[in-house]
Parts: C-alpha cells; structure tokens; sequence
C-alpha cells in the first residue's frame, strides 16, 4: 500500500492540533482522524443549556495557553482568537464575606495580604522575573538537562513541598494560606503531597505574567484558531472518524495519537511488548470531576465585592477545608463540602449569553469513577458566598464521569488530567525517558495530556511529540 500521509494524528485536542501544525510547519503532508462530530477535545464550546447561552464544554480559562511558548510563535489573532483579561484573575471567598484575590501585579497582591505581604512577594517576584525561564524548564519531559539550573532550583525547592506546609510556613494569615490552597488543589493531589505547590506556583506565577484570560466566545475558538491555521498550512481534519484500531489508519510515516493511556491500551494494547504494556497499565489516574454549567437570569449575588470582578472563582473556605476535602477525595471518599471551581465568563465577554443574563461555568473534585450527583453540594458552596445563587439559575447542565467519557474517550472516570501529576508521573510521564513520546511501536508516538507536561490547555505535549517524530523520520525536514 502506498503512503498517503507523512503523518496521521488521532484526536483533535488542543495537543492533536499543536502536532499537527509542528509537522505541517516541517513540510510533512498531516491527516488528522477525530471521533467527534466537532474538533477540539478538552477545548470546545457549546450552548449546553439555552439557546443563545454558549458554555465552555471543558476549559474555561487559560493560563497555560498564554503562557504557551509554541502557541506564542502561532498567528492565532489572525484566526479568530481574542483573550479577554477578566478585571481580577482569581477571587477566593472566605466566610467573612472577604476574599483573596489573585491580581496580575505581584505587589499589588501582595499588598492585600497585609502581614504575608512579604511571605508573598519574596515567594513570587523572584521566580516571575524569571517566568520566561523557567517556563521552558517545566514544560518538557522532566528528564532534560536544565538550561538554567539556579532558577530551576529556585523554584523546584519550593515547588517540591507540600501545600499545606509550605503555607503554614510562609504566611500567617488565613486568606494567604487560602489563596495558596485554592491554587495548589489544581494539581487534585492531596494537599499533603510532594508536589502540590508546584501547582500553586505555576497557576500563581502565570496569572502574575500573562494573566487567567478567556477567550472571546468560548474556549472553541482556540481549537478553531488552531484548526484555521493547519488548514491554511496544507493540513487535513477529518471529524466523526473515531480510531478503533491502528490498523484502520490510511499508511503514514507517523502516527501521533493525542489520547490517553488507557485509549492508547484500549485500541493498541494488543501490540504493544508486554513490559510496556505493564508499564502502563500501571499509570494510574487522577481523581476525577463533577461539572455543572448554568444559565443565569443575572450575575451571581457575591457577598465578597472583588467576586464580582474575578473571572475565576475558588470555593472552599479555608486551607485546612480545602485540604480536607481534597484528602477525602484522594481516599475515594465524596467530600461534604468539596472544592468548587468557578468561572463567569459572560461577566466580561457579551457573546457568551443574552443581554443581562449570565453563564456559570463549575465543577468539583470527586473520586475518580464516582457518578453521583454533586449539584446539591457544589450549589450549597456557592451559596454559602453567594446567598440569593439558586433564584438567578434559569437551567443547568450536568455532567458527571460516564457522561465525561462518552463526550471524550480521554476523559474516562472523569480524570481530566490525562492521569495523577504526582511526583513519581511528572517524572515518568507515562514512562521514564528523556522522549517518553516515543512507544515500542515503529512510527508511533503519544502526544496528549498523559505526556509531559500534562493538563491543560498549551499544546506542549503535541510539539515535543511532533518533534520527536521528525527527528526519528523526517530528519531532512525543516524544523
Ligand atoms: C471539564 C474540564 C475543565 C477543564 N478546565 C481547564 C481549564 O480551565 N484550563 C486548562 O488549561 N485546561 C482545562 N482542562 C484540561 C484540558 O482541557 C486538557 O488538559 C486538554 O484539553 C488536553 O488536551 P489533549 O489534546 O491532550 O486531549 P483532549 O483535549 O482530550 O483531546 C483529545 C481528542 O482526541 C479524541 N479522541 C480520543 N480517542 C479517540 C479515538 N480513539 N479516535 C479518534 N479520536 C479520539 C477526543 O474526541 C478529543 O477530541 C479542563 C478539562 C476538562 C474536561
């Protein structure tokens, strides 16, 4: 059979796409085979409840993407894609009807910490001088020979403690110590672990640099920006065209498959050498999320002020709430006030719903696998920072693990990180090697989210992949 394609991609998300372009930049001829009716896999929007509402399906808000240094060299402006910095990036109620807020300026914040002012800005100012760095550190496989070893040093110090400890180290207040907590839960380890802060610290440190924007009209538009440049570059997507066996693919020098561990088993496993295959059968998941979208007749009645102005809200009370609920949720146990994630873009972007009324954009940690309903609880939270919340709801969309995993095969038991990002998976991600992209299988590479540098929306994963995959065939390639 003749080769129809230098290379074949599997999965349209945010890193499907991001390899696509790397190799159709390089020269090569690119088809990309996506199961969906639409592209863009964690990074789409739809009007999941009311006409004229258009909610983000899975991202809402992205750090990780401005911060992208391959998205940073992408003519993504020209294809549609407009970020809107909300007023104030992050907001964390407390019980007090305060908040601590997450501003874009590191002294700013730090001013409003009052006695962790210091704590603060001794944390953060020096490591986001060195952002650019730093950036270039972390996000490639973690077995590389560091370019700056002393700023890497500088913040994997820190990055490698415990959140909990850390806090309680540095600052002696509970809206600091909650601000910390509230970032450091992203990593969905317990707040106990090794590791936890290096979430805060990346989270915190990108808001300080580039901001937690949104993009105008949904998160869609980053996968159409993404999409409209790998056509003009020559690229092919072909969507509805899920990929049950390797073998189904037209012939190709490379495949990339931008899908998870546990798909890459599913449809390969077969092939795969039994010490790999083990290898990843031992990968094991993060724990997995309660999502709820609303349509709101009006924006949601924050006790706190700055609330009003945040795009991104974190619900859970204090450090040792938010450590308790992510611990319960560590042991398999469904906590009872969880930790809620909030996002209100329609407060800042007008095309997310119709005059005067509001989209809500939430979820929560659960175990993964767990399938009961969690709105009562993740409406009581926000309740408890908002009271009136329930009488603004118009319609909610929900959607727990069995319906994550049906809308995206990479999503199953509601893991949306591609698998844990504890210390032993951020190293071997999902196995130990310098290009851990690359499997036993001639001609194929993983290149989603279960390979460095994980969760989230920037398209690493898929450029060092693509990468790789032109090194090993495409040498003569420009790269
Ligand atoms: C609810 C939710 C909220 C999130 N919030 C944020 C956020 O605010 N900010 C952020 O940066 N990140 C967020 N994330 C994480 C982010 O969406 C993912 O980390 C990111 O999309 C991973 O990109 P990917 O390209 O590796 O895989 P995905 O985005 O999962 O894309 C994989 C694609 O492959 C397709 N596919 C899978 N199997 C097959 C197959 N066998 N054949 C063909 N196609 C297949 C899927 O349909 C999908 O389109 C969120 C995720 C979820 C689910």
């Amino acid at each position: 059979m003749p080769i129809e394609y230098d290379a074949i991609i599997v999965g349209s998300g945010p890193n499907g796409l991001a390899a696509a372009i790397t190799l159709t930049r390089a020269g090569c001829s690119v088809l990309v085979c996506e199961a969906n009716a639409t592209i863009g896999g964690g990074a789409r929007s739809a009007e999941l409840t009311l006409p004229g509402f258009v909610h983000d399906v899975c991202s809402a808000v992205h750090p990780l993407a401005a911060a992208s240094p391959f998205f940073e060299t992408l003519p993504l402006e020209r294809f549609g894609l407009k970020w809107i910095q909300p007023e104030i990036p992050l907001a964390h109620p407390l019980d007090d009807a305060s908040a601590a807020c997450l501003y874009q300026d590191v002294d700013y914040t730090a001013e409003q910490l009052g006695r962790d002012s210091r704590g603060y800005r001794s944390l953060m100012q020096p490591l986001a001088r060195k952002w650019q760095h730093l950036a270039i550190e972390f996000l490639q496989p973690m077995l590389h020979l560091p370019r700056h070893p002393f700023t890497l040093a500088r913040f994997g110090i820190p990055a490698i403690c415990p959140a909990t400890s850390l806090a309680k180290f540095l600052f002696k207040d509970e809206p600091a110590r909650a601000l910390f907590a509230g970032l450091a839960a992203h990593s969905f380890l317990p707040l106990q672990a090794p590791v936890s802060s290096a979430f805060a610290l990346v989270l915190g440190l990108a808001g300080h640099v580039v901001g937690w924007p949104i993009p105008r009209g949904g998160s869609q538009q980053i996968s159409n920006a993404l999409a409209g440049y790998l056509r003009e570059l020559g690229g092919n997507i072909e969507v509805n065209r899920p990929i049950e066996n390797l073998n189904q693919l037209p012939r190709s020098r490379a495949v990339l498959l931008d899908i998870s561990v546990w798909e890459f088993l599913r449809i390969a496993g077969k092939r795969l050498p039994p010490r790999y295959r083990r290898r990843l059968e031992l990968f094991r998941h993060a724990p997995g999320i309660f999502k709820i979208d609303y349509a709101l007749s009006e924006p949601i009645p924050w006790k706190a002020d700055a609330c009003r102005h945040a795009g991104t809200i974190h619900l859970g009370g204090n450090i040792d709430a938010i450590a308790a609920a992510e611990r319960d949720v560590s042991r398999g146990k469904i906590p009872e006030r969880p930790f809620v994630l909030v996002a209100q873009q329609s407060l800042f972007d007008e095309t997310r719903a119709p005059r005067g009324q509001h989209t809500l954009w939430a979820y929560c940690h659960v175990p993964f696998g767990a399938d009961g309903d969690m709105s009562e609880k993740i409406e009581s939270q926000i309740e408890r920072f908002a009271s009136g919340f329930r009488d603004c709801i118009l319609a909610r969309n929900k959607m727990g693990a069995a319906d994550l995993a049906r809308s995206n095969a990479n999503l199953t038991g509601g893991d949306i990180s591609g698998g844990a990002a504890d210390l032993a998976q951020l190293i071997a991600r999902p196995i130990l090697s310098a290009t851990p992209y690359r499997t036993p299988l001639a001609g194929v590479y993983l290149c989603s989210a279960s390979t460095p540098p994980g969760g989230g929306v920037h398209g690493m994963c898929g450029y060092h992949a693509a990468r790789a995959a032109l090194r090993d065939h495409f040498s003569t390639r420009k790269r």
